[in-house]
């Protein structure tokens, strides 16, 4: 833990350092402390544990981060400009906190850090699926995902089937983890304001059996079945299966039934199923 409270508020430091959001790269800042202190408290509990965030930007949520019982904290972004913005809270950290410049996109947080690691973050919007999904595939190596999303974003990984959110975010993130929603973030508490409010989604790593699906075989079934969210699965799963039908009267789903009828338990029998 570190003691941050010498340190002057991220307004100042914002406009010391000239730090204009960047739209492009999805820069919405959290200002107020105790909202980021909020973020790494639900979070849960940290201790010994290796902390990657994205996007630190100016460094609201990295303070919070450092001030916590996180073992080290590595953060990557990819914008230069903050560097020198978040030099204040590097020498405050006594050697546990890393910048990394680089795109999210590119770099792998198993590499970065030994486990057991958690990733916690304000993920910029127009990247925020595509990490995850990236993590995701090997979720076991994590303690914990904190991502903050746009609403409907994290409303789509929690989502129940027959609702118009259930898709493919929530079957492959709930077949690998247990998704929640911690709470809600206006969009009147980021610095600009984005267009829409966000939601914080916490992702915990499931067990999985020996027999599971591998991931391939699973996100291949999902995109196809979703993919023609209106069809009968019978028609929607013909570019996976050349006979759709008895392969899913096998394992007890009904030819007839759409996408959005189907548990995540079914999606993972069928995939199973699909492999034999
Ligand atoms: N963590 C800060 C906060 O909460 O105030 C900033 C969050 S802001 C929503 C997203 C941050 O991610 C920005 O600092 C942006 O520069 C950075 N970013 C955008 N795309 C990125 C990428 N591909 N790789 C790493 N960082 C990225």
């Amino acid at each position: 833990m570190a003691d941050l409270s010498h340190l002057p508020p991220l307004r100042d430091v914002i406009a010391e350092h000239g730090l204009g959001a960047r739209k492009a790269l999805g820069q919405h800042f959290l200002l107020d402390l105790n909202l980021t202190r909020r973020i790494v408290r639900e979070a849960g509990d940290l201790s010994g544990v290796a902390v990657v965030e994205v996007g630190p930007g100016p460094g609201g949520l990295t303070r919070a981060l450092v001030e916590s019982a996180a073992r080290e904290v590595v953060a990557v972004e990819r914008d230069s400009r903050f560097a020198a913005a978040l030099a204040d809270v590097m020498a405050a950290a006594d050697g546990r906190l890393r910048l990394v410049e680089a795109d999210a996109l590119t770099v792998d947080p198993v590499d970065l850090v030994p486990a057991p690691r958690a990733v916690i973050s304000n993920l910029p919007y127009n990247v925020g699926t595509p990490l995850l999904i990236g993590w995701l595939k090997r979720i076991a190596e994590y303690r914990s995902l904190t991502l903050m999303f746009q609403k409907e974003v994290a409303e789509r990984i929690v989502a129940r089937p027959r609702t118009e959110a259930y898709g493919r975010l929530a079957v492959m993130c709930q077949w690998l983890a247990d998704c929640r929603i911690l709470f809600d973030v206006p969009a009147r508490a980021f610095t600009p304001p984005p267009r829409v409010d966000s939601a914080i989604a916490h992702l915990t790593p499931r067990a999985r059996p020996a027999d599971d699906p591998d991931f391939r075989t699973m996100e291949a079934l999902v995109a196809a079945a979703f993919g023609q969210r209106r069809k009968m699965l019978r028609a929607s799963l013909k570019s996976v299966v050349r006979e759709p039908e008895p392969l899913l009267e096998s394992v007890g789903i009904a030819p007839t039934s759409r996408a959005e009828e189907v548990d995540v338990a079914g999606f993972v029998t069928l995939a199973k199923a699909l492999r034999r």
